[in-house]
């Protein structure tokens, strides 16, 4: 039996907390912590109803030392980075130091700078191995079950794929005229950013949200799908180095867009500090503090996501397209855990994710992302935990 110690008690780590409660079969201890105690009281809570011992603490993850004291009080088979990106490579550290296995859900960042790039946590690869320990990265949806269904479409129908399309969309409403469905610091740095994909071995550079097309979706309808750049895009284009194209859309409402672009223009997105009555504060963290908290739009999301990736490559020398997706209703997500679907596609993941670990079904020593295991017991714990997926052989494809 394992134990697994989460830190986060936000939107993900709600639904994450309570998929390794339901899987008491493989953990049969489960720790939460982040900094506030009332939130990792009320998510002990919510887990205690299941058959495992569930224990709460407080900790600041970005202090190493105490995260270490933390680690080496409970010694956890797992810690399931579950916080924000800004946290990642503190976890990491305190992980090669305790020799425990690491996964997070969304590439490192830092505070003062917008952007993501795999390689700042690939380079404690030989940290990692020396430590005899498991770093897993960005095992939530997207990234995560993203990268999964494209080695997974490779691994069963495929000799080689050359193009590979991901379509993430919200067709959730809740209600507001404008927030964002996850942490909208981490959310609105990723949208603003210059848009990217890999085309002919190079990568390429749009302005941001520039680019879009109208893609037909199962339960939500037509959707505008925005090009984007998204860090599995790094790891897939490494993993699959065959691929001539490699490109990730995102949907966005024309309400949402005109919000952003206003927010955007005032300067209230920006992550420079400015001064306000004698002191620095960051707009985008200024922003976050006045919009919703993601974890309240819980009760109020109607609707569904479906994301999708498409591939398109060779098999016995015929040409052949692929897509593979999965269809999540808010309301259900909420009814089950308390988080809406986005939260709900990211934290079952996430359970699954460390369940392949502390089981030993995915091994090896060192940092890994998820395209460099076997994806099919991925794709079958995905249908019995809450995310099943859907294929098509016909799928309509974006130029
Ligand atoms: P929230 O803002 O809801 O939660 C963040 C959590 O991190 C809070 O519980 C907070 O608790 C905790 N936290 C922040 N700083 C620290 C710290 N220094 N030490 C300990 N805990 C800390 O975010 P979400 O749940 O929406 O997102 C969580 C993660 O999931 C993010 O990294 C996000 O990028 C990722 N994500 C990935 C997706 C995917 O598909 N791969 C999709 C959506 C999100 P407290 O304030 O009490 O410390």
């Amino acid at each position: 039996m394992a134990k697994a110690l989460i830190i986060g008690t936000g939107a993900v780590a709600t639904v994450g907390a309570q998929k390794v409660a339901q899987n008491y079969k493989v953990f049969s201890q489960l720790i939460i912590t982040s900094r506030t105690k009332a939130k990792v009281d009320e998510l002990v809570l919510r887990c205690q109803k299941y058959p495992l011992q569930v224990m709460g603490e407080t900790v600041d993850a970005e202090n190493v030392p105490a995260l270490v004291k933390l680690i080496q009080k409970y010694q956890p088979d797992i810690v399931m980075n579950l916080a924000l990106p800004y946290q990642n490579l503190p976890i990491m550290e305190a992980c090669i130091q305790t020799k425990t296995h690491y996964l997070d859900t969304a590439c490192a960042e830092v505070r003062d700078h917008a952007g993501f790039e795999y390689s700042t946590q690939w380079v404690y690869h030989d940290r990692f191995k020396k430590a005899g320990v498991m770093a897993l990265l960005g095992v939530g949806f997207d990234p995560g079950v993203t990268s999964v269904f494209a080695v997974y479409g490779k691994k069963h129908y495929f000799d080689e794929v050359h193009y590979l399309d991901i379509l993430d969309a919200n067709g959730g409403d809740h209600g507001y005229p404008f927030a964002t469905n996850f942490n909208p610091e981490i959310n609105i740095r990723e949208i603003t950013m210059p848009g990217r994909y890999y085309e002919a071995g190079q990568w390429k550079t749009i302005p941001a949200l520039s680019q879009f097309h109208t893609y037909p979706l199962e339960a939500i309808g037509p959707r505008d799908m925005y090009l984007m750049y998204h860090e599995e895009l790094e790891s897939l284009v490494k993993f699959i180095p065959e691929l001539k194209r490699a490109r990730f859309y995102m949907s966005f409402g024309e309400k949402y867009l005109r919000h952003l672009r206003v927010l955007e223009a005032v300067g209230m997105t920006s992550t420079q500090p400015i001064m306000y009555e004698g002191r620095p504060i960051v707009p985008l963290q200024f922003l976050k503090a006045v919009l919703p908290d993601p974890a309240s739009l819980g009760p109020r999301t109607k609707g569904k996501t479906n994301i999708s990736v498409i591939l398109r490559g060779y098999k016995d020398g015929q040409e052949k397209a692929y897509r593979v997706f999965n269809m999540m209703d808010h309301e259900e997500a909420y009814q089950e855990t308390g988080a809406q679907a986005i939260a709900y596609t990211t934290g079952v993941p996430a359970m699954i994710g460390a369940t392949l670990v502390v089981t030993g079904q995915w091994s090896g020593a060192g940092v890994f992302n998820v395209e460099q295991f076997n994806p099919d017991p991925f794709m079958d714990l995905l249908n019995q935990w809450g995310l099943p997926w859907k294929e098509s052989f016909d799928p309509k494809l974006i130029d």
